[in-house]
């Protein structure tokens, strides 16, 4: 027994002296880089110093997700000046929690001053004097929110201080600001995304300091700490609302409605510290005040880093069009303060100038900078608060800019994705109505720019009246082109040809019905008379169980979830490829039916099938007879089609963009909810590919061997469809061997070619002809010839020259008009012109071997075009014209380099297929026009796109 005791403590003695052996200590960590006290007042004692729940000392280094936590939970034990409140968990189940740090009189009060604030909000139920005594009475509020970038992780170490030091300085000044304010602080946005970036910081730890910010340790690696669970870049996404963390949050910051919003980040770290007001473009509908006052916020906060010897800037790469931003608050009528610290990591980074700043330094830049902000605020308050007011009532006003505009979104059976939209709105206090009856306008703008008299409103429109207390905010995102100064795009044009730079910072469109890709018009003038309060609604199912079809329209979205989920519980789908009237039920092109015969040992078919339909919300129709009346499709027919289950792969990791890995894994997620696998991009080679029929390649930097290109060759000739985006389609067009589609600067020799199969196409959905001339016995010897009929052919050579100019002006995120084939499946629920988020993507050719569902460009009448045109390598026809930007910034050279090129293509390869977008379908989770054909492509691919293997 002795023995072995003696044993154990030998062996451990031997042990910790290996350890010391190896591991060394770090030579130095932020406290010996930097001297200087962040937590520097008097404290009351009775409540916890930071220090307590942090296994190092407080700055020093990243504190996670439950550390943070834990403080602020044991704080609100431990202090009546702290109220803590979940307002969302994130997907991995980290709640998010905010502090509201006012004074203990203030904080028994909440809701009465949430009411106040409320009233104010709205002049039509607040008079003037009762405005005037409300911001006499009401503290100030200010909503400061930290780290919203994971890896970006300097702010919420800030906020904990920052709480600590409100709810604890003993110092009159603070307790004064307390009694004057009510601070809420968000510390952490983004939890998932910060802990997965505090594991690798972890991971990459060595024994010495590491202050290269070029090191895995500061950058971490694939998919980053920016993100969250599903790689959405949470900045993005305030007015998308597509993620819990946005939306817990958006709904409480709209509650309070905080006169300032301060949203702490970070940036580059050779970088120093950038604060607002930001330069051009500033959003139109932004209140002039807001500037005026962001001004009088960063002098402020510039006098206390002058006195720290801190260097900073405002405005220069900081600007403020895209409402999607945390400031999408200043629309309506709050401050948004951008931080951008210098991203340290835990260890300080090494400058140019030969000195470390260490990390602890840029918590305390985040730190001072909050008590600045907060200071500024306090003294300010009262007039910001009247300036709110002001605001509010010129909203409202006859004479506002707002007054005589009205948006509407047009119905559609697309009741899921309408009602989605709809959802959003409301989130924002956007006041929705709806008409029972035809309203005559005298004119309406379509979202082609088309001007329309006398324009009638459908009945059961959604309509937005303009005129509302929230009116910059509507304008902000439904109106259908963003106000961009000339002397902007004079900028921006010399930018681009100077060297290709840009100064959109995002984004230049963003109107939410084209994202959506929802049919909206726009009246210039108020529609108020006989509109009812908007109500969302979805037709009712009508229950048969003994029917012999069940039926869901194919107009709605969640139609193509009900199809995907019964064939997951290997259930028989159709779909009807056209539109066809059974037992009386309308049912659109793409509608999904499910025949009893086709399922005959389903026990409980019906049960699953009305479960399934109730689940996603959507209306079944019984159908007893399988005959389509007249010409329209019977139930025995080749319309009828029968689908394939898919078993779907998402390639991942490396080289691949990990939004567009990360959005399309959560469209499957949230739109589908069916089993499929996230594969890593690299094992393409070996992994054996059978068991999917659907591989999805996301936008990424590819670089595959031959033997992985002949791999993914062979298993799409087998039968796979493959489906890819952007870079990974500019790469596949660059393949010989995976089919033909190819990139228009490469085939510029054989333009003649591509325009002929675009020709043909065109006039394949011509709808007259001269009957005369074509029964005419006499062989007729003055046939023209489309393409004979151009006013001038370009030479190879001046279409290279022309590729290479207009290449110079691809657009950053705008709209322009898909033309569709409405009698292609991946088309389904989409409707005649499409708007297409589009950038600088691949521009697409398809020869006579591919097809493409979706081109750039509407084409529209004009009879005054009688003779025919031409744009680069195609040809217009006479009598029309071709629209193809629909909204924001597309330069006139980019539109005639991408009009009528493909930005859907599909081809047929053995018994496979590949399906090609030039762009990324689901961008932000938000293009859901785009989305659909996408999970078209996903659902409806194998079974309407590949040969249907039948097992024997
Ligand atoms: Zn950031």
């Amino acid at each position: 027994m002795k023995t072995k005791l003696f044993n154990i403590i030998l062996l451990s003695i031997f042990c910790s002296a290996l350890v010391a052996e190896v591991l060394m200590k770090p030579t130095s960590y932020s406290n010996e880089l930097y001297k200087e006290k962040i937590l520097d007042g008097n404290y009351i004692a009775s409540i916890d110093h930071p220090n307590t729940f942090l296994d190092f000392n407080y700055g020093d280094r990243v504190a996670n997700h439950s550390q943070i936590s834990n403080a602020i939970l044991k704080w609100s034990k431990q202090s009546n000046k702290i109220k803590v409140i979940e307002y969302a968990k994130s997907h991995e189940g980290r709640p998010l929690y905010v502090a509201f740090i006012s004074s203990s009189e203030n904080l028994k009060n909440l809701d009465e001053i949430k009411n106040q604030i409320t009233k104010l909000s709205d002049p039509r139920i607040t008079s003037n004097g009762e405005a005037k005594s409300i911001i006499e009475n009401i503290p100030a509020v200010a909503w400061m929110a930290y780290s919203i970038h994971g890896n970006e992780t300097s702010g919420a170490d800030a906020a904990l201080g920052i709480i600590y030091h409100l709810i604890s300085s003993t110092d009159l000044e603070i307790t004064k600001m307390l009694e004057d304010m009510v601070v809420i602080i968000d510390p952490m946005m983004n939890p998932d995304g910060r802990d997965r970036f505090a594991k690798s910081l972890e991971q990459y730890r060595g024994t010495a300091p590491n202050y290269d910010d070029q090191a895995l340790l500061h950058t971490g690696d694939w998919p980053y700490g920016r993100t969250n669970h599903y790689y959405f870049d949470l900045n993005r996404d305030w007015f998308y609302l597509t993620q819990p963390e946005t939306q817990g949050r958006v709904k409480l910051i709209n509650q309070w409605r905080p006169q300032i919003l301060v949203d702490g980040h970070e940036m580059g770290g050779q970088d120093t510290f950038m604060t607002g007001p930001p330069r051009e473009p500033i959003n139109k509908n932004i209140d002039y005040d807001l500037i005026k006052w962001g001004n009088v916020f960063a002098q402020d906060q510039a006098q206390a880093f002058d006195k720290k010897n801190w260097r900073f800037y405002t405005g220069e790469w900081h600007e403020d069009l895209y409402p999607g931003y945390s400031f999408y608050v200043q629309f309506r009528g709050s401050l948004g303060i951008l931080y951008e610290q210098s991203r340290m990591a835990e260890d300080g980074v090494r400058r140019p100038e030969g000195t470390i700043q260490s990390y602890k330094e840029s918590v305390h830049h985040q730190f001072v900078s909050t008590l600045a902000n907060l200071k500024t605020l306090e003294n300010n308050s009262k007039a910001m608060y009247q300036d709110y007011w002001d605001g509010r009532k010129y909203n409202l006003s006859k004479d506002s800019k707002y007054a005589n505009q009205t948006f509407v979104i047009l119905p559609t059976k697309n009741h899921g994705r309408l009602n989605a939209l709809a959802e959003k709105l409301k989130a924002q206090d956007i006041e929705l109505f709806s008409n029972q009856k035809t309203i005559v306008t005298k004119s309406a703008v379509t979202q082609s720019g088309e001007k329309l008299s006398n324009y009638v409103i459908p009945e059961g429109s959604l309509i937005i009246p303009n005129q509302q207390p929230e009116a910059p905010l509507i304008a902000a995102i439904l109106e259908f082109d963003a106000d961009i100064d000339k002397s902007v795009l004079i900028e921006e044009r010399q930018e681009s040809l100077r060297d290709g730079s840009s100064i959109m910072y995002d984004t230049t469109a963003f109107n939410f019905t084209m994202m959506f890709g929802l049919e909206a018009i726009t009246v210039d003038e108020k529609i108020s008379n006989s509109l009812e309060t908007w109500t969302s609604t979805s037709p009712q199912s009508d229950i048969n169980a003994d029917s012999i079809i069940w039926a869901t329209d194919g107009e709605d979205d969640r139609s193509v979830a009900f199809a995907a989920r019964l064939m997951e519980k290997n259930i028989q789908v159709r779909v009807i490829d056209k539109e066809s009237i059974l037992s009386g039920h309308e049912l659109s092109r793409g509608s999904v039916a499910v025949l009893q015969m086709d399922n005959p040992n389903v026990a409980d078919l019906s049960s699953i099938i009305f479960q399934t339909g109730s689940d996603l919300g959507i209306s079944i129709d019984s159908i007893e007879s399988g005959f389509g009346p007249e010409l329209l499709p019977d139930w025995g027919g080749r319309h009828f089609r029968l689908l394939e289950k898919p078993q779907v792969a998402i390639l991942g990791h490396s080289n691949f963009n990990s939004y567009d890995v990360g959005v399309s894994w959560w469209s499957l997620d949230h739109h589908l909810g069916i089993r499929h696998t996230q594969l890593n991009g690299s094992f393409t080679g070996y992994a054996d590919l059978r068991r999917y029929n659907v591989i999805i390649m996301p936008s990424g930097y590819l670089e595959m061997s031959d033997y992985e290109i002949s791999a993914l060759n062979d298993w799409v000739k087998q039968g796979g469809t493959l489906i890819a985006h952007n870079r990974s389609s500019r790469f596949i067009a660059s393949q010989e061997s995976l089919g033909s589609v190819k990139q228009l600067n490469d085939v510029l020799d054989q333009s003649k070619d591509y325009n002929f199969d675009l020709l043909r196409e065109i006039y394949s959905v011509e709808d007259d002809l001269d009957q005369e001339s074509v029964l005419n016995n006499t062989l007729n010897l003055e046939i023209t010839y489309p393409w004979e009929l151009n006013e001038s052919n370009y030479s190879e050579e001046e279409l290279k020259s022309r590729d290479k100019w207009q290449s110079i002006f691809m657009p950053s995120g705008a709209f322009v008009a898909g033309r569709t084939d409405q009698k292609h499946w991946l088309t389904f629920g989409t409707p005649k012109t499409l708007p297409v988020l589009y950038g600088n993507y691949p521009v697409l050719m398809t020869g006579s071997n591919a097809e493409a569902p979706i081109r750039i460009g509407e084409l529209i009448d004009n009879t005054d075009a009688t003779g025919f045109r031409t744009i680069n390598w195609s040809t217009l026809l006479a009598g029309k014209d071709i629209k193809v930007r629909m909204s924001g910034l597309v330069w006139p050279e980019a539109a005639q380099r991408i009009a009528n090129s493909a930005y859907l293509t599909r081809e047929r390869v053995g018994k496979g297929q590949i399906i090609l977008f030039a762009g990324e379908p689901n961008f932000r989770g938000s293009t859901r026009g785009t989305n659909r054909v996408w999970l078209n492509a996903i659902v409806y691919g194998p079974g309407l796109g590949t040969s249907p293997r039948i097992e024997l």
